[in-house]
């Protein structure tokens, strides 16, 4: 189960998240999915496209269609 280490779009903050294959809909790369900041401060949800390797292609602050979960950060 890969971890990933980026940073909130909407904070900024450092977040870390786990992210499986069976997390995103494979038929289209980038896939996006969607990320739960679970910061008290934060709280926001939005969405990040992943390529084939599951590494972090781009971000949108705002919950785009297409995603089929929603993945919690780790703290
Ligand atoms: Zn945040």
């Amino acid at each position: 189960m890969p971890l990933r280490f980026n940073t909130c779009p909407y904070c900024n903050q450092r977040i870390v998240f786990r992210i499986e294959e069976k997390d995103v809909n494979t038929s289209q790369y980038p896939a996006p999915i969607y990320i739960h900041h679970t910061s008290e401060s934060c709280g926001k949800t939005s969405t990040f496209y992943v390529d084939s390797l599951l590494r972090v292609s781009y971000k949108e602050l705002e919950k785009k269609p297409g995603a089929i979960k929603t993945l919690e950060t780790i703290k």
